[in-house]
């Protein structure tokens, strides 16, 4: 039977880059596969999953009222790749594990596992919960040390700590941190002053 897979890590680790492998070893072999992202992530344009390598391929992309368990999916598919799963709303994510163990489809899930306040994402907590198969991207903090925290930085370069979970269309930036750096009033920033220019 086939599973529901959430691979989470911090901002740029690397997600989609892994995403688009996973995609180019099913089809190298022959097999279908479907990409999702998140309707409102404008950051490749939409329905675009972008590596920060260079990659970059069509996908569809989901929002709050996708209902995946009636997409038309067609025949023959081997896999269902989805990015930004942070973005899904439990409910999407009950339906995904459905497909997964009733529909015998493989579904694996990369995204965000908290926020830049360092609250969880609800599809994010959807997905530690169900989930079969759950594996940590790791990635490193500027100060060296591991990476599981992300920092929202406005326009001017400095720190925002209170805000909308999701920001559409602003000039933000995301870093991750390691923990320590998180709880500094800066955010890490003297551990790497230039990554804010
Ligand atoms: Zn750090």
């Amino acid at each position: 039977m086939s599973k529901l897979y959430f691979r989470y890590a911090a901002m740029n680790a690397g997600k989609s880059t892994a995403l688009l492998q996973v995609a180019h070893n099913y089809e190298e072999r022959g097999m279908r596969v479907l990409l999702f992202t998140a309707a409102h992530d404008h950051r490749a344009g939409q329905g675009v999953i972008a590596s920060r390598l260079g990659l970059a391929r069509q996908a569809h992309t989901f929002g709050p009222d996708t209902a995946f368990a009636r997409e038309p999916l067609g025949p023959g598919l081997a896999c269902l790749l989805i990015d930004e799963a942070q973005f899904l709303t439990p409910q999407q994510v009950r339906q995904l594990h459905r497909m997964a163990h009733v529909d015998d489809l493989p579904v694996i899930c990369y995204g965000l596992r908290s926020d830049f306040r360092g609250e969880a994402f609800p599809g994010s907590a959807a997905l530690l919960t169900l989930a079969d198969d759950v594996e940590e991207m790791k990635s490193i903090c500027a100060c060296a040390r591991k990476a599981t925290m992300n920092v929202r930085i406005d326009g001017d370069g400095r720190r925002v700590q209170e805000g909308e979970q999701v920001v559409i269309g602003g000039n933000e930036r995301y870093r991750a941190v390691c923990p320590s750096c998180f709880y500094s009033d800066d955010g890490g920033a003297d551990a790497a002053p230039g990554l804010f220019n």
